[in-house]
């Protein structure tokens, strides 16, 4: 059966299922092709559950530190099932609302797989679409004006390393967990290798990060990430940086053990499980890209800066063209591609208005360039401000860690912000705001933070940059 649309999303995880909400705004006949759940990896096997789990693990610290509030508990118990289930409960809840979401908006939603089909008969241009069921169902044709692309990522592992999801995990299978384990080795430590060291130490497993890169979180300030391996120490982490994991020397029996290559010695590892974190892969493989003149790079599909491919009806967006794969990024490059193919004016987006979160504990949060890569192209001044300064981080009882705002010392620009901290990640929303109206620090200052709250790092170290801070 063929059915005619004005645009196909191939793909429903937050990238697609967004973009399809602004096209239905917008007036469009829209469907979502998905062959698993719509909300993708960050629903199912991403964003959410894992800062469900991560909540968990921070209210069980919070309660073994809890008579430093003045509050005995006598017996504490963790339940991981429980966790679980909870976990669980959230990622439905919200599941339904995104399938309540499609009904409102009247988009018709695929259950399948779906394929781009080159020219044929049933339209001159490729990227019709065939929707494969899982149930044998015969294949539905659907044509459209427009497609985009959004199949996003998944897993990546070292060459050689088989995931065998027992005790070879990657982060799709450590989400199943049924119980905290005793110990576990977490190759790459990257924004998902340090969220789950930091969990999973939380919960009271003993762990190693072995890290290929000279730091831990190679890509954010290095401030932030010798701050964080501080940290992460004192809480028992053992991290292993400049290794090279041998894949070829992974042995199993009760757990696994593993060599890496540092320098010129071999350490070897050994836990009852091991967590591969070591980057993802783009879904390009089975689309049907060879029957289109779509670019890719190193299996990412190349477009322009408004999402559009080769083919420029057939758009891209989300974690399947690389970059900074991160969920907010994909929704909005989701909303940039339908409002540009529906003829709107659309300002393209810019990676250094992109916040970058990481929730370990304590959490971090970060915009626009590092001090090191500002360096690099501007004489720089900086304001760094404790989170001991501000009296709210103190009543929170975690006063660990700093703000750090890097401006431009002749045009006063603002560069970036660094938050570690407690609720960093929520801290940075207004950061964002900044950046996007090309505030000053000067501005950002003038904005008046109410007290007594953890927003007024932001403040005061913007004053700081200028040597203006008051707590300080
Ligand atoms: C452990 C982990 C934690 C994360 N935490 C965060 C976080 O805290 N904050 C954040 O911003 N980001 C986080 N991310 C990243 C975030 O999940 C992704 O950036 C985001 O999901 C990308 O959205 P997307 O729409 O591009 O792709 P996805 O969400 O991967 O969705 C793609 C969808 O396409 C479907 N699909 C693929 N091929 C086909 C096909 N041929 N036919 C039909 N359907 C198809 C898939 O089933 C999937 O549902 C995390 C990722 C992981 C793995």
């Amino acid at each position: 059966m063929t059915k005619n649309y004005d645009l196909v999303l191939l793909g429903g995880g937050t990238g697609g299922y967004v973009a399809a909400i602004r096209a239905s705004q917008l007036g469009l006949k829209t469907a979502i092709v998905e062959k698993d759940a719509l909300g993708g990896t960050c629903l199912h096997k991403g964003c959410i559950p894992t800062k469900t789990l991560l909540r968990s693990a921070e209210v069980y610290d919070q309660i073994k530190k809890s008579s430093a509030f003045g509050i005995d508990v006598s017996e504490v118990a963790l339940r991981f099932e429980k966790i679980q289930e909870r976990k669980q409960t959230i990622v439905e809840k919200l599941h339904h609302g995104i399938q309540q979401l499609m009904k409102k908006g009247k988009i018709d939603v695929y259950n399948g797989l779906g394929r781009m089909l080159g020219p044929s008969i049933f339209s001159p241009l490729p990227g019709t679409i065939s929707v494969e069921f899982a149930d044998g169902r015969e294949n539905e044709i659907l044509t459209s004006k427009n497609v985009i692309l959004a199949t996003g990522s998944r897993p990546r592992s070292l060459n050689g390393l088989v995931i065998d999801g027992i005790h070879v995990l990657t982060s799709d299978e450590a989400l199943n967990l049924n119980e905290c384990p005793k110990s576990i080795v977490i190759v790459g430590g990257g924004v998902i290798g340090v969220e789950w060291a930091s969990m999973l130490a939380d919960f009271g497993a003993a762990v190693t990060i072995v890290e290929y890169s000279d730091r831990i979180i190679p890509t954010e300030d290095k401030t932030l990430s010798i701050t964080l391996a501080r940290s992460l120490k004192k809480r028992g982490i053992k991290i292993v940086t400049s290794a090279q994991v041998l894949p070829e020397t992974l042995e199993k029996n009760e757990g696994v053990t593993i060599s890496a290559k540092i320098g010129d010695q071999l350490q070897t590892f050994s836990a009852e499980k091991m967590l591969v974190s070591v980057g993802r892969l783009p879904n390009t493989e089975d689309i049907g890209l060879s029957n289109t003149s779509i670019e890719t790079d190193r299996g990412y599909i190349k477009t322009n800066a408004f999402g559009q491919t080769k083919e420029s009806h057939i758009y891209a967006i989300g974690d399947v063209i690389g970059g900074l794969q991160l969920a907010h990024v994909a929704s909005h490059e989701g909303i940039k591609a339908v409002e540009h193919l529906a003829g709107l004016p659309v300002e393209p987006l810019h990676s250094e208005l992109v916040p970058r979160c990481i929730y370990t504990h304590p959490e971090i949060a970060s915009i626009g360039l590092t001090e090191a890569q500002a360096k690099k192209e501007h004489v720089v001044k900086v304001g760094k401000v404790p989170f001991g300064a501000i009296g709210k981080a103190l009543v929170y009882g975690d006063s660990e860690g700093f703000a750090k705002v890097v401006a431009d010392k002749t045009t006063n620009d603002l560069l970036g912000i660094h938050i570690y901290g407690p609720h960093a990640t929520d801290l940075i929303g207004e950061a964002a705001v900044a950046k996007l109206l090309d505030a000053t620090p000067w501005e950002l200052s003038e904005a008046i933070h109410p007290h007594p709250t953890l927003s007024e790092i932001i403040g005061e170290a913007a004053l700081a940059v200028d040597g203006r801070a008051i707590h300080i």
